[in-house]
């Protein structure tokens, strides 16, 4: 009887592990009102515990039955195209975008990429000018993106819709959302305001644990 049980148990549990993979909602390091007013509570509840959650869940639907039914979310983005590409990129596009910042972020970067940004675009402040610019400038629904090719060199990246560095073999260091979702709550159509407000949030320490030299 008692071996009945355990076999029971064992079968269960290999069940278990062998169903596929879902996504979950990336755990934000910080409460929903520790970036305001930066970024609003409202605005964090709406874009991490609605806009987020709802591409993870479409994520975990669209890829049943497919091929991508096992695969990791780097993979996918990889290898995938369409709505499961722009829901995959989204769900990794944003787990970049929120572990970028914290309350206690701003300044500027130091080490080996404080180096690089100075070496690729002069100096700190005209890198920020310059990466500003692309998030102001992009039109419609996209990021920008800090980038580090393979042969280590940085780039500022314009990508529309969930368009990321991943799907073209980039590291991303950097990301800034530029959705309207991400912004229009607090800043209405100033994306301009909410961009240059961004730079006092981020933690540089986890944009230098990005980048390899
Ligand atoms: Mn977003």
């Amino acid at each position: 009887m008692k071996k009945k049980v355990i076999l029971f148990l064992f079968l269960v549990l290999t069940i278990h592990n062998i169903k596929a993979m879902t996504f979950e909602l990336f755990k934000l390091p910080y409460a929903t009102d520790a970036l305001a007013p930066v970024i609003s509570q409202q605005t964090i509840e709406l874009h991490h515990g609605k806009h987020l959650l709802a591409y993870v869940t479409n994520l975990n639907n669209l890829i049943k039955g497919t091929k991508f039914e096992n695969s990791t979310l780097e993979e996918i983005v990889i290898n995938s195209d369409g709505p499961i590409f722009n829901n995959a990129g989204q769900v990794w596009n944003h787990e970049i975008y929120f572990a970028t910042f914290s309350a206690k972020g701003g300044g500027e970067p130091t080490g080996a990429l404080a180096e690089a940004i100075k070496a690729s675009y002069g100096s700190f402040e005209d890198f920020k000018k310059e990466f500003s610019a692309a998030s102001v400038s992009l039109f419609g629904s996209g990021w920008a993106w800090l980038v580090q090719d393979k042969a280590g060199k940085l780039s500022i990246t314009k990508e529309s819709n969930a368009g990321n560095p991943l799907k073209s073999g980039m590291t991303a260091l950097l990301g800034f959302d530029v959705w309207e979702h991400s912004y229009y709550v607090d800043y209405q159509n100033r994306r301009a305001d909410h961009i240059n407000a961004l730079w006092s949030i981020i933690d540089w320490k986890i944009v230098e644990s990005r980048y390899s030299k």
